[in-house]
């Protein structure tokens, strides 16, 4: 049986919208459920209707944002959780912070769901792309708002290439490479 470890984490899935961040954490977050740890997911989209709601999409208020998810996943990760967060966090500055915050805790592992904005917009899962480009809203990530691209993620899962659990398999495989999670046990039956 699995054991749940003392050490906690943080996954921390950063991408363009519809790149795949939220369904590649789902399956990460499952996996890690299997082998006994104690798991917390913070997506992006449903911090906003709670601990960030309000918050706008101004550089301003998206750091704010990241800030506060950085801070709960800092607090989780030193209480022994695995945290999947799944935010764009346009801002290389702002992940650095919450990469400093959270590693006085437990390991960072920064993901880069890399996807091109053509691809995104093409999957279009919540038609905001659509809207985008036809300048219905605005400060849209990837077409009039900056993403900055990760220089240092630990894991860049490409979604054109691979599938979701293509992606979520090398996530883990670097969870398993820092010894904070279990080995996945043969399947039995
Ligand atoms: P994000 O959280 O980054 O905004 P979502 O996970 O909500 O993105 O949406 C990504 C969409 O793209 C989903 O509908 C998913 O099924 C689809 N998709 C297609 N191919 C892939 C892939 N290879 N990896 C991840 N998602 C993919």
């Amino acid at each position: 049986m699995a054991v749940a470890r003392d050490t906690g984490f943080t996954v921390w899935l950063t991408g363009l919208s519809g790149a795949g961040k939220t369904t590649i954490g789902h399956a990460v977050a499952a996996e890690l459920e299997r082998r006994g740890l104690h798991v917390e997911m913070l997506d992006g989209d449903v911090v906003r209707t709670h601990l960030s709601k309000g918050l706008g999409y101004s550089r301003e208020d998206r750091d704010t944002n990241i800030e506060r998810i950085g801070w709960v996943a800092s607090r989780l990760t030193r209480h022994g959780a695995a945290v999947v967060v799944a935010a764009i966090s346009p801002y290389d500055a702002t992940r650095k912070r919450a990469r400093a915050l959270v590693s006085e805790q437990g390991p960072f592992v920064e993901v880069w769901v890399k996807a091109p904005v053509e691809e995104c917009a093409r999957r279009d899962v919540k038609g905001l792309y659509a809207k985008a480009f036809a300048g219905e809203i605005t400060q849209f990530t990837g077409v009039d708002d900056p993403y900055e691209e990760p220089t240092d993620a630990e894991v860049v899962a490409d979604t054109v290439a691979l599938s979701p659990g293509e992606s979520a398999a090398l996530v883990l495989a670097e969870l398993e490479r820092l010894g904070v999670v279990p080995v996945a046990a043969p399947a039995t039956g």
